[in-house]
């Protein structure tokens, strides 16, 4: 079926915020590796595309004791900056688990917090019931195939899962996204981000209509701290994460200073999972304090019959993952 639409680049970030905010059926082209993929789908149907990828957002910049990253900077980009390996080593697992290289050279960092759920229901216009896509339709994953749906975060609108693996590190750092809008210019914190899907799946994120990511900004560990990201997927490369875990340190003698915890695969948002840094921190790094962080992390998960297999593999990732960060094997 043909389904025109405008297409227009711009290399002035005023020109685009203009364009996108007089239109609101308007959507960003960063690498378009998820934006045409749903428009072929027909699931994303915009009247207009912005070509945002020759805007001036590629730097990577250390300000301090911060990372600053251009949103159009590329996952291989930022996977091979100095500065990531030295001070934040689980982001860059993060990036080089995710997708494939030739799609890292295109994908970018904006992009990748903004992709859409791996819901095949979502992913299929043909099927009625998504309230994702469809807003008051229901959920079709609800009753059918939710293998690789969420354990926490969900309602009964949607048990999608988010799929990005740099979120999952990002939100244990506490990073920062800076938007611009026609209106003005404003910070969100990560951890506020994402929005959980309750009555209004449809509704992913604090965007506002038209803003740009331009950049976001990582606080860089400690020297001596000391991260993982473990992701655990049906394939050892080119999938998505059924359960995965970011995890940070630092260790005095053998007691956990401080943690920084977040779980991907088993939420609808990348999951900073603080109940398990609240038992970690203060705590003699142990196999049984690990366990206890981790049933603390899924304590409020909810299972359906095809993904409760998640909670015990999501359990176990994370205490692998905390093992690997304190040399604790048993
Ligand atoms: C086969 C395949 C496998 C993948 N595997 C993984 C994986 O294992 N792990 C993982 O994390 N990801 C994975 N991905 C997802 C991939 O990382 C994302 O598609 C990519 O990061 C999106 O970036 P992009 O620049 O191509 O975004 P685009 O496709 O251009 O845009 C994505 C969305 O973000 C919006 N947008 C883009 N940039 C901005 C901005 N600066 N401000 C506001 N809105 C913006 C667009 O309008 C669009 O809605 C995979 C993708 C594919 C196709
Ligand atoms: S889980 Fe969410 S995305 Fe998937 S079918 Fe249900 S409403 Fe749609």
């Amino acid at each position: 079926m043909v389904r025109p639409f405008e297409y227009e680049w711009t290399d002035d970030i005023a020109t685009a915020l203009a364009e996108a905010g007089a239109d609101a059926s308007a959507a960003y082209l960063a690498g378009g590796t998820t934006q045409l993929d749903l428009m072929k789908d027909g699931v994303l149907r915009p009247s207009r595309l912005i070509d945002i990828s020759r805007l001036p957002l590629h730097e990577i910049e250390r300000r301090g004791e911060n990372l600053f990253v251009g949103s159009l900077t590329t996952m291989e980009e930022l996977a091979a900056h100095p500065v990531v390996a030295q001070h934040l080593p689980f982001v860059r697992e993060a990036l080089l688990r995710s997708a494939s290289v030739q799609l890292r050279n295109m994908a970018t960092i904006g992009g990748n917090l903004l992709q859409r759920t791996r819901c095949r229901y979502f992913r299929d216009d043909t099927v009625a019931q998504c309230n994702k896509r469809a807003p008051g339709t229901g959920c079709a994953a609800i009753t059918g195939f939710h293998r690789t749906s969420a354990v926490l975060g969900t309602s009964e609108n949607c048990i999608a899962t988010h799929a990005s693996d740099l979120a999952v590190a990002l939100i244990a750092m506490d990073a920062v996204v800076h938007v611009s809008h026609v209106d003005g210019s404003r910070t969100i914190p990560l951890t506020r981000f994402y929005r959980t899907p309750s009555d209004t799946p449809h509704l992913e994120n604090a965007l506002r209509p038209g803003e740009l990511i331009t950049a976001v900004e990582v606080p860089l560990l400690p020297v001596g701290a000391r991260s993982d990201y473990l992701k655990v997927r049906d394939r050892m490369s080119y999938e998505f994460a059924l359960a995965s875990a970011a995890v940070a340190v630092v260790l005095d003698g053998d007691v956990i200073h401080s943690a920084r915890v977040a779980l991907g695969g088993v939420a609808t948002v990348p999951w900073r999972a603080l109940e398990a840094e609240q038992v970690l921190t203060g705590a003699t790094a142990r196999t049984e304090v690990f366990q206890a962080a981790a049933q603390a992390a899924l304590a409020g998960a909810e299972p359906r019959p095809l993904n409760g297999f998640k909670v015990p593999l999501a359990q176990r990732t994370l205490v692998r993952t905390l093992q690997t960060v304190t040399g604790v094997s048993s």
